[in-house]
Order: C-alpha cells, then sequence, then structure tokens
C-alpha cells in the first residue's frame, strides 16, 4: 500500500463523461489498498470564462476579488467529482486550499506556496477517506483566498506529495507523456519514457507546455517523482525524476519558442561597465533577457544583441530609449519575426558534438542561425520565424531519425 496524488487537469474532467472516467480512474487506485489524495483543475475553459466575465464588468477588477472569484472553477470541480465518487459507494470528501492549510503570500493571482499544515489531510486519509483538493489555490495570512498562477494545479498536487512524502505524484492530462518534439506537428516525435527534472524545465520553459515549470522546480527540489500521462489512455505515460537511464539518443527533444523578440543595440562605446548599464536599467523594469550576444563593431564600438519575451518588447525599447544618454547608442533594432529552437539533452554532457550535429541539420536545410546559446543540458539557436518549424524538423529527424 502506498500514498499516491493524482492530479486531473480541466480537459480531462471538462463534462460528466470526463468526470466519471475519472471517478473510475481513482476509485480503482483507492480499491488497490492505496491512499489517494486527487487535485483537480478547473473543468474546461471555466477559468478563461471567468476572466471573461469579470472583464466585462470591470477591466480592471482588483486582484484579491479575482482570485476570489476564479478559485470557485476548481471548488466546483471537487464537489462535481466528489458527488460522481459518492455514487460508486466510495468514502470521499472535497476540500478547498484553505481546509488543507495551503498557505500562500498576498501576490494574488501568482501567489507563491509558503507551507502546507497537512493535519487535515492526513486526518482524512487515516481515516480511509479519498481527498480531493480543489488545484491552483490557497489563503493568505489575512485569511483570504489566493491562486498560484495559470496552470497552478500541478504544483498544488507536488506541494501535496512533498508534505504528505508520497510515493509518486500523477499527472494526467490530454497527452499521453512529454515527446522528443510537439507530436502534432512533428510525425516522428517519440514518448519518452524517462526525462530528468533539468531537461524536463528546460523543455516546459522552451515552450513545450506540459507541466507548470514550478511543479517540476519543487519536485526537484524534495526528490518527488512525477508522471505524466494520459487519462483517456491506460498506459504508462513519461517519469520525471532526479536520474535517468543511459539513453541511447543523445537529446531528450527539440522545443520550439515563438514568444521572442530580438533587440540589438548598435554602436556602444567598446568600454568597461557599457554592458552593465544596459542591462540594470532593463533589470530595474523586471525585463527578463535571455539569449546575450556581443559582437565587435568597427572604430571602438559594440554591439550588444539580446532576446526578451514578445509583450516585454516595446517596455524595453521605451526604458532603453529613455536611457538613451546614459548608456550611449547609435540605434535600435528590433525584430519578433524570429523563434528559439533549442535541444535539451543531460546525456550532452558527456557526449561532444551534439551541437555540431544541430547545426550541421540546419545547414542540410539551408536555414541560416541568427544567434546561438548554450548550457550544460542545451543549445538554443535564434531562427527566421518562417523557419522555425522546418528546423524543428530537420534538427528531429537527424537526431532520431525521420
Ligand atoms: N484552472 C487554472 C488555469 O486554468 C489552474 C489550472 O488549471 O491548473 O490556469
Ligand atoms: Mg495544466
Amino acid at each position: 500500500m502506498g500514498l499516491v496524488v493524482l492530479k486531473f487537469g480541466g480537459s480531462s474532467v471538462a463534462d460528466t463523461e470526463a468526470i466519471q472516467r475519472v471517478a473510475w480512474t481513482i476509485a480503482e487506485t483507492y480499491s488497490e489498498g492505496n491512499n489517494v489524495v486527487t487535485v483537480l483543475s478547473a473543468q474546461a475553459d471555466t477559468t478563461d470564462e471567468l476572466i471573461r466575465k469579470a472583464k466585462e464588468l470591470n477591466p480592471n477588477p482588483s486582484m484579491r476579488e479575482m482570485d476570489v472569484l476564479l478559485s470557485t472553477g476548481e471548488q466546483a470541480s471537487v464537489a462535481l467529482m466528489a458527488m460522481a465518487l459518492e455514487k460508486l459507494g466510495l468514502p470521499v470528501v472535497s476540500l478547498t486550499g484553505w481546509q488543507i492549510g495551503m498557505n500562500t503570500d498576498s501576490d494574488y493571482g501568482s501567489a507563491r506556496i509558503k507551507s502546507l499544515s497537512a493535519e487535515r489531510l492526513k486526518a482524512e486519509l487515516d481515516r480511509r477517506r479519498i481527498v480531493l483538493v480543489a488545484g491552483f489555490q490557497g489563503v493568505n495570512k489575512f485569511d483570504d483566498i489566493t491562486t498560484i498562477g495559470r496552470g497552478g494545479s500541478d504544483t498544488t498536487a507536488v506541494a501535496i506529495a512533498v508534505a504528505l512524502n508520497a510515493d509518486l505524484c500523477k499527472i494526467y492530462t490530454d497527452v499521453d507523456g512529454v515527446y522528443t518534439a510537439d507530436p502534432n506537428k512533428v510525425p516522428g516525435a517519440k514518448k519518452l519514457d524517462e526525462i530528468t527534472y533539468d531537461e524536463m524545465i528546460e523543455l516546459a520553459s522552451l515552450g513545450a507546455q506540459i507541466l507548470h515549470n514550478r511543479s517540476v522546480e519543487m519536485a526537484k527540489r524534495y526528490g518527488v517523482k512525477m508522471e505524466v500521462l494520459s487519462s483517456l489512455h491506460r498506459k504508462p505515460g513519461t517519469i520525471i525524476k532526479g536520474v535517468t537511464k543511459v539513453e541511447h539518443t543523445k537529446i531528450s527533444g527539440v522545443a520550439k519558442d515563438s514568444n521572442i523578440a530580438r533587440i540589438a543595440l548598435v554602436g556602444l562605446r567598446d568600454e568597461p561597465g557599457v554592458a552593465f548599464k544596459v542591462f540594470r536599467v532593463l533589470a530595474n523594469a523586471k525585463i527578463n533577457i535571455d539569449i546575450i550576444l556581443q559582437s565587435i563593431g568597427r572604430d571602438f564600438t559594440n554591439d550588444i544583441s539580446f532576446t526578451v519575451s514578445r509583450e516585454d518588447m516595446n517596455k524595453a525599447i521605451e526604458i532603453l530609449e529613455e536611457n538613451k544618454d546614459v548608456i550611449g547608442y547609435t540605434e535600435i533594432n528590433t525584430t519578433d519575426k524570429i523563434a528559439k529552437i533549442s535541444i535539451v539533452g543531460a546525456g550532452m554532457m558527456s557526449s561532444p558534438g551534439v551541437a555540431a550535429m544541430m547545426f550541421e541539420a540546419l545547414y542540410d536545410s539551408k536555414i541560416n542561425i541568427a544567434m546561438i546559446s548554450t548550457s550544460e543540458i542545451k543549445v538554443s539557436v535564434l531562427v527566421d520565424e518562417n523557419d522555425a518549424d522546418r528546423s524543428v524538423a530537420t534538427i528531429h529527424a537527424k537526431f532520431f531519425g525521420a
């Protein structure tokens, strides 16, 4: 007998039929003798729908009231699921974030989990009840409801797994695991049996939106084993853990991120402190920088280019223009017609030539690289937006076969 935390996303509980199907999965896990805590998201598009309704009444509602509103989606899901399980004759209780002692800070809309008391959870499990927990929500020190960011139910599930020292945290979703590339776009994409936390974090932040990134970071910090699997098919998914079996392939996946813009500052003085000034003013404005490239110009000048997310592009330009005299440059060039393509793999550290293989694949397809950046387990390139999908396909074929 073990203790498992299950989490089902919005599409897995979209309607009555889906709820009944999930109820059977929960019932089965429970009947095998496990203690079961299940975290649910709001049904299908409920959260988006609630946001739409709110904006209709007030384009700028207070974040506090937004959280009161948005937390109801998850509350409805757990109540409905409890009813479905009651119908199956099983002992069940549904609980909200505050009832389980999910304490967060007061950053409404993207609150951070501070602690989870878990007493109520343990008491219910001791009574052999199935516990259903509303995901994505907590309570702050003022006893007000908070939410922890879009997609946050994954993180709720991992936080519970940590607090209860669970054997496994299973994230059921509408894909059957983590793939070597987007299976909807790359025909040869393969499902991975295992992936490390670090690889998953990279793939998630690179735009393979399967899991809430904070959930994987938390799982890594506390060593919680996760599994991503389909709520429709009964087959094993992808296990996420610290160390994986030695794979035959050098990389775990190819990802595309289109939410990216490039800014180039031309004609900077070639002297100490210039890069510092550029990135200090941007950091003060809380703009995240990704790839940075400095190139040598002519006549004692430098160019610095870097990337930001598309929604930060205009703000970044504004800040740089405001500080033009302090920084000292002649021109700003920007484009958002680009995409970042990355390969990720823990195996990269021990096998040379991985980057070269990627560049060769792009060369074979006559795709020009605008910028390159590397880390221990990742190589990223910037390419023209129009070449993005072709880049993923050709790189994927190079590493995994067509
Ligand atoms: N319902 C929330 C959202 O749509 C949280 C979640 O699904 O994890 O973002
Ligand atoms: Mg999700």
